[in-house]
């Protein structure tokens, strides 16, 4: 029998660290990823981590303050005081671990400016800091000892009673259906990125706890939010990390101008992501665009200085695009980067769902709320990841597990692969439905959406869910049969897309990531709250929730 007080589902950041302060507090963990865990999408961030120190006169609540506006005021507030006055003490706790974050000429951290904020407080090694985060965890999880199930998928929480005891989950390499039990489950499985095409995310990324999650009943929260970056690259959507305009990057048309002097006077490229996405959204619908694209200019950066901090934008420029950041301006254009919802938590990363756990951009704490400041997500998978695994330890110790049909639930779970792989061939693919539906989302549910847009978005969803529930898996082998995961991701994305199409048509008004052609202003007296999507027998249900206010009332936003 394999069981274990605290499982965690996820080997990024997010996860390693939930599993890490898991252990630390006594409890039996365990982490089960279905990549190796320093394969995680954590290992591609670029830019940094935000934190208030105090003793370069920064303040935490400065901090909090632009997490909140940068929100449009739909973040919790209570919560981004929690993250913000942790941010210190976990960041210098990376740092003891063994990040090697860049240092300033007196040797101390280094930090860059990031969009939103008026400080410099982003922590950073060179631009891939990342990576640098993930490997270190990943020490520490190896030192710790911790049970990890590298390469097992996830495939539905166990739950009896309405508590969770547990998951389901493929043992990748030989295809064999495991339940593993467990007193607590927290999720910490990324986000859903690849719903969109393109997207700066790892093709892995696909949605798949916030699907658990809300296939067992949890609410997912604030979905219609998805963030594009204002700097991805022409073609791949490839990222260029928004450390490069905190550098001092500029932003110009095709025409050479900075455009942002009309958009955002005072911050100008480091406005928030979404107020810069638009500007260039309508830099490019006016014709000021060369094929869709306008440009990021580093030349006045200086060679030396672009090898030191921005190395591995320069080479993804050379490679990818043919143009090399110290002599020329690189094309981009907005990206999908980011899912600012998820599965509801509260401040310890518990779910309404109870023995469920979500931590990591799976969850949401509500922290970003509509739009999230660059650089709070890696601090956010920390602050969050540790919480949730500290509580978890705690509501764990001297708890029985609980019995249930475990041979059941295992025959259930096969039952379904193999009618998976006993589907005929029918012309179509899991992939081409993939494209389709990341296509369909770009188009409908992107920078600019409108209900007519939106309805037809709607439309194509319901034929794409069609088309899955026929399409075929090539591979009938049951040895790393990498066909049948892709079948069983997407169908955990279209759950995502089903939610997010819902929360987009919902709400009436333009706020952060949303912005809708129809409804151009912020409405504050009917949408100053939460959209939370719930799965019930007949479908997704749709209701509100206030948002938590503790000292910023909401102002007219501008940058
Ligand atoms: C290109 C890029 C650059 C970024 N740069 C920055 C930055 O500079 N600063 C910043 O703050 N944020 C940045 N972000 C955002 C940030 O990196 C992510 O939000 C964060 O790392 C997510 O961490 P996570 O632990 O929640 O999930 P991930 O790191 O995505 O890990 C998810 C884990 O879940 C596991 N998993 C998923 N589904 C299953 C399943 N069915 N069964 C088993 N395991 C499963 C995976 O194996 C993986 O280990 C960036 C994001 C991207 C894409």
């Amino acid at each position: 029998m394999l069981e274990h007080d605290v499982l965690v589902v996820g080997g990024g950041l997010a996860g390693m660290r939930a599993a890490l302060a898991a252990h630390a507090n006594g409890a039996n963990t365990a982490l089960i990823s279905k990549l190796y865990p320093v394969r995680s999408h954590s290992c591609a961030a670029q830019g940094g981590i935000n934190a208030a120190l105090v003793d370069r006169g920064d303040d935490w609540e400065e901090h909090a303050y632009e997490t909140v506006k940068g929100s449009d005021y739909l973040g919790d507030q209570d919560a981004i005081e929690v993250m913000c006055q942790m941010a210190g003490g976990e960041v210098i706790a990376m740092e003891h671990m063994g990040v090697a974050f860049n240092r300033d000429e007196e040797g101390r951290l280094g930090t860059r400016r990031f969009g939103g904020q008026q400080r410099a407080r982003t922590f950073f090694v060179a631009d891939f800091t990342g990576q640098a985060m993930l490997h270190v965890m990943f020490e520490q999880l190896m030192k710790s000892g911790v049970r990890a199930y590298n390469e097992w998928f996830v495939t539905s929480l166990i739950i009896e009673d309405g508590e969770c005891c547990g998951v389901t989950a493929m043992e990748i390499r030989t295809g064999s259906v495991f339940a593993i039990r467990a007193k607590a489950v927290i999720l910490c499985t990324g986000g859903l990125g690849r719903l969109y095409e393109p997207s700066t995310n790892a093709i892995t990324v696909t949605g798949d706890g916030m699907a658990l999650a809300y296939r067992a009943g949890a609410p997912l929260m604030d979905m219609e939010m998805v963030q594009f970056h204002p700097t991805t690259l022409k073609g791949s959507g490839v990222l260029i990390t928004e450390g490069a305009r905190g550098d001092g990057a500029y932003l110009i048309n095709k025409d050479g101008d900075r455009f942002m002097t009309n958009y955002a006077p005072n911050m100008m490229e480091l406005a928030s992501r979404d107020v810069v996405s638009r500007a260039e959204t309508r830099e490019i619908a006016e014709g000021r665009d060369t094929d869709g694209c306008v440009f990021l200019d580093c030349r006045h950066l200086g060679e030396q200085f672009i090898n030191e901090r921005l190395s591995q934008i320069r080479e993804l420029g050379k490679d990818l695009v043919g143009v090399d950041i110290v002599h020329e301006p690189i094309p981009i254009c907005p990206g999908m980067h980011y899912q600012m919802g998820g599965i509801k938590t509260d401040v310890d990363g518990r779910t309404p769902l109870p023995g469920v756990y979500a931590a990591g951009e799976a969850a949401n704490v509500s922290v970003h709320g509509s739009n999230r400041l660059g650089a709070n997500s890696l601090l956010d998978t920390i602050v969050f990841g540790r919480r949730s695994g500290e509580h978890a330890a705690e509501a764990t110790r001297g708890v029985d597990f609980k019995t249930f049909n475990i041979e059941g639930w295992v025959e259930r779970e096969e039952e379904r692969l193999r009618a998976l792989l006993a589907r005929q061939p029918n012309g179509d693919r899991v992939a081409s439905i993939r494209f389709d539906l990341g296509t369909a989302m770009n188009e409908h549910i992107g920078v600019v959406r409108n209900e007519e847009g939106m309805k037809e978005g709607l439309e194509k969803f319901y034929q794409l869910k069609q088309r899955y529930e026929t399409v075929p898996v090539e591979d009938k082998g049951r040895t790393f049969n990498t066909d049948l995961v892709f079948a069983l991701e997407l169908g955990y994305m279209l759950d995502c897309a089903e939610t997010i199409i819902n929360g987009a048509i919902e709400r009436k008004e333009s706020r952060g990531a949303q912005f809708r052609s129809d409804y151009t202003d912020r409405d504050d007296e009917n949408w100053l709250r939460h959209i939370l999507v719930t799965r019930q027998e007949d479908g997704p249900v749709v209701s509100h929730l206030p948002v938590v206010i503790t000292q910023w009332q909401p102002q007219v936003r501008s940058y």
